[in-house]
């Protein structure tokens, strides 16, 4: 037994399996760079661990979704190229910029701000910027558009900024043949033909999130933007599974039975008394709950693997535990309860979660709290 085997749960992240998709992923990007996006601490996988197997794989980009997260990439030693995309009022811009960090603008509040911090810095900005091809919310609309190039023109011309990006999301990339993808490739490029009309000369065009860099060739432009397929989830289950993509699942989350008991029949389970034993039977009580990250929503349905068996949650999933009707069988408290993982050694996956919570896999993996330890295989010595 390992020192992890004795924590109440852990979510073991398989850096090997991250390394393995990023290079499935770079190879259906064709001539594309990758970008592996790691906002939301990696979608809860740990974000400089992962950022670091990323770039060791190929990726040369880092995304982000706040100033913040980009920064403690940075403060983390991470090199390579980071953008962050996510900015309200007040920066923080010169951070960003002293930090080399590639900067997203969607309209002239923003630009004004890089543009004052680029000056007090006395270093040019790197930015990059977003257009609203039809997702509706941040970017720069297309009636926008020309007054935020012709700004940000004249300011890499005062030499306070360096346009290194134009770039745009897809709204519905998950859903193949929906009409506001081939729509949005084709404001895309218009508004991107423009601003190269205009004197800018990016050095990435980008638009592809995973789907697209699964689904859509024609959307990979310069750079692709992976997040869920990295972590080895496709990214609707429509789509196809991850074995179908050759990806496979980074996280397994795992806890230590706290408790097996023998109870009568007609016995109520957990708050509420949703759920009552039909017969006398064994119940298990797995430590984690919702405080965990562990979704209310599931009570009643999500499944886990307890014994070498799949059970089913009895009852509601309460804030740091949750029950399993072990049926009889009997179960050795300290056993491992497999929430999710990869799914060959028969624990549930991150999409069965996800359909018993009536959510997506991507919310599953990111809501696991800062409670559960991350335990990062395969970490090369340089990493941990
Ligand atoms: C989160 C995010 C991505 C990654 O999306 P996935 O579907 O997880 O690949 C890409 N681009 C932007 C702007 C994002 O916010």
């Amino acid at each position: 037994m390992n020192e992890t085997a004795s924590l109440r749960a852990r979510a073991e992240i398989d850096l090997d399996a991250l390394r393995a998709n990023v290079r499935v992923l770079r190879a259906r990007a064709g001539g594309a760079q990758l970008m592996a996006v790691v906002k939301s601490d990696a979608y809860g996988h740990g974000a400089v661990p992962c950022a670091r197997a990323a770039l060791e794989a190929g990726a040369t980009w880092l995304g982000t979704a706040t100033p913040q997260e980009a920064l403690a990439l940075r403060a983390a030693g991470l090199g390579g190229r980071v953008m962050c995309w996510l900015w309200t009022p007040g920066g923080p811009w010169r951070e960003a910029i002293e930090a080399d960090i590639d900067v997203s603008v969607s309209g002239l509040w923003a630009l004004d701000e890089v543009v004052a911090a680029a000056t007090e810095a006395g270093l040019p900005a790197r930015i990059q910027l977003k257009a609203d091809t039809g997702l509706g919310r941040n970017g720069c609309q297309p009636a926008d558009w020309a007054e935020l190039v012709a700004a940000a023109r004249a300011a890499e011309r005062a030499g306070t900024v360096r346009i290194t990006g134009l770039w745009s999301h897809f709204a519905c990339a998950d859903e193949p043949g929906h009409p506001s993808i081939a729509a949005q490739l084709a404001v895309f490029r218009d508004m991107v033909a423009y601003a190269e009309k205009e004197g800018v000369e990016p050095e990435v065009r980008h638009l592809a999130n995973s789907p697209a860099t699964l689904t859509i060739p024609e959307a990979h432009f310069d750079l692709v933007r992976t997040g869920i397929a990295m972590y080895g989830i496709s990214p609707s289950p429509e789509l196809g599974t991850p074995a179908d993509f050759g990806l496979r699942p980074v996280m397994r989350l795992v806890a230590s039975v706290a408790l097996v008991k023998r109870v009568p029949a007609g016995h109520g389970i957990s708050y509420g008394h949703h759920y009552t034993t039909s017969a006398e039977t064994t119940l298990g009580l797995v430590p984690v709950g919702y405080a965990d990250g562990i979704p209310r929503h599931a009570s009643g349905r999500a499944p886990v693997l307890v014994g070498g068996v799949t059970r089913r949650i009895a009852g509601r999933v309460a804030m740091d535990q949750f029950v399993v009707d072990l049926h009889g069988d009997e179960v050795e408290v300290g056993s491992e309860a497999v929430l999710f993982g990869p799914g060959d050694r028969g624990e549930p996956s991150a999409e069965d979660w996800a359909r018993a919570a009536d959510t997506i896999a991507y919310e599953i993996v990111t809501r696991i709290g800062a409670r559960v330890p991350r335990v990062h295989l395969h970490a090369t010595p340089a990493e941990s």
